[in-house]
């Protein structure tokens, strides 16, 4: 781990002037992830070096999607009726400058004195109607591995529980903890799936493509999740190369997530039509299997919604003109009837 002082006389910078947002929002940074960056204003250099905009950044909110207030018990966030969120962990093997949930960035507790888990445990139990848990942090695979195992053994003897999905960014920025020790425990608990956050190509390396390949072979089905953000990964020649490289590595992109209105994060945000444009040029470019969906998640906690480009330009009483992967028009024809049902349905996209 290294000291923002120690990071910034490596890097050549001076330290003083970002030392109020360091304060306020810690530091922190692994030499490995650190390794990554080939120049002071690079992709990953922006997800991790922290920046004045954070400070100056007078709109969003601390909790933009209302966690604390969708939590029944603490650290357990209940949206969907079927599925729960478990904030298990505090902490994360980097500080992502854009983090969702830099509010809880100072309340890392000592390892020592880990939170009970009974609170959040009894809630679920006691609600047949939860089928998945899904399991963050901070990072859970950054807990102690017999704490990770009681946790999920204790899930396991919930009856009701039937999915478990862990969120992670440990195999991306700190891939050495990854070991076929932790996979064999982790496979004890299948059906469990891992979602890893990767951003950018560079975080693509043979050791992260190692760390997956463990969890693969341990039967854990892989997926990822993309932060859109300007100046980093916006552009569909970072995207398509990031989904490829991650198809190649046995994960499967799942969600490229349009910036929550987190309070200090405005510098990353993209217009909503960025992600539009960058999904209509990536149908062309690559593989199925590597096609993500693009979500907001919605202010306020009122869920994911994904959006889709509108490939429709124009409905007539016999056919749709619509615009096919190459942006070339192309003709498809109508039911009798049918032409008012398309247009409602497709009303406000
Ligand atoms: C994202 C999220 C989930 C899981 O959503 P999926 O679309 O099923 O991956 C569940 N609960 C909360 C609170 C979430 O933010």
């Amino acid at each position: 781990m290294l000291t923002f002082d120690d990071f910034a006389k490596k890097w050549k910078i001076d330290p003083a002037p970002l030392k109020p947002v360091a304060r306020r929002y810690p530091f922190r940074l692994h030499s490995y992830f650190e390794g990554l960056i080939h120049t002071n204003d690079d992709a990953i250099w922006k997800q991790a070096v922290p920046d004045a905009h954070e400070l100056s950044d007078l709109s969003g909110f601390e909790d933009p999607l209302s966690e604390e207030k969708l939590s029944p018990v603490p650290d357990l966030v209940h949206r969907y009726p079927n599925r729960v969120l478990w904030l298990v962990s505090d902490r994360c093997a980097l500080h992502c400058r854009f983090c969702t949930r830099k509010r809880r960035w100072a309340e890392s507790r000592s390892p020592k004195n880990p939170p009970d888990l009974k609170p959040a445990l009894d809630y679920i139990a006691a609600r047949e109607q939860i089928v998945d848990v899904l399991l963050s942090g901070g990072d859970p695979l950054l807990l102690p591995e017999e704490r990770l195992c009681e946790i999920l053994s204790k899930l396991r003897e919930i009856k009701h529980v039937q999915i478990i999905r862990i969120g992670s960014r440990v195999p991306c920025a700190l891939p050495g903890v990854i070991s076929p020790r932790l996979a064999a425990m982790l496979s004890q608990f299948h059906p469990l799936f891992v979602n890893i956050h990767f951003n950018h190509p560079l975080e693509v390396t043979a050791e992260s493509g190692r760390a997956c390949s463990i969890l693969a072979n341990a039967g854990i089905p892989l997926g990822s999740q993309t932060v859109l953000l300007r100046g980093v990964n916006d552009s569909e020649t970072v995207l398509a190369e990031l989904f490829h490289k991650l198809l190649s590595i046995r994960v499967r992109p799942y969600y490229l997530m349009q910036m929550d209105l987190t309070a200090g994060t405005a510098h990353f945000r993209t217009p909503v039509s960025t992600g539009l444009r960058i999904l209509r040029t990536l149908r062309n470019r690559i593989s199925g299997p590597a096609m993500p969906h693009f979500v907001i998640d919605l202010p306020g906690g009122r869920g994911k919604m994904a959006l889709l480009p509108n490939m429709i330009r124009e409905i007539n009483d016999k056919e749709m003109i619509v615009e096919n992967y190459t942006g070339q028009s192309c003709v498809y024809p109508l039911l009798e009837g049918e032409q008012e049902a398309l247009k409602a349905e497709m009303a406000a996209r």
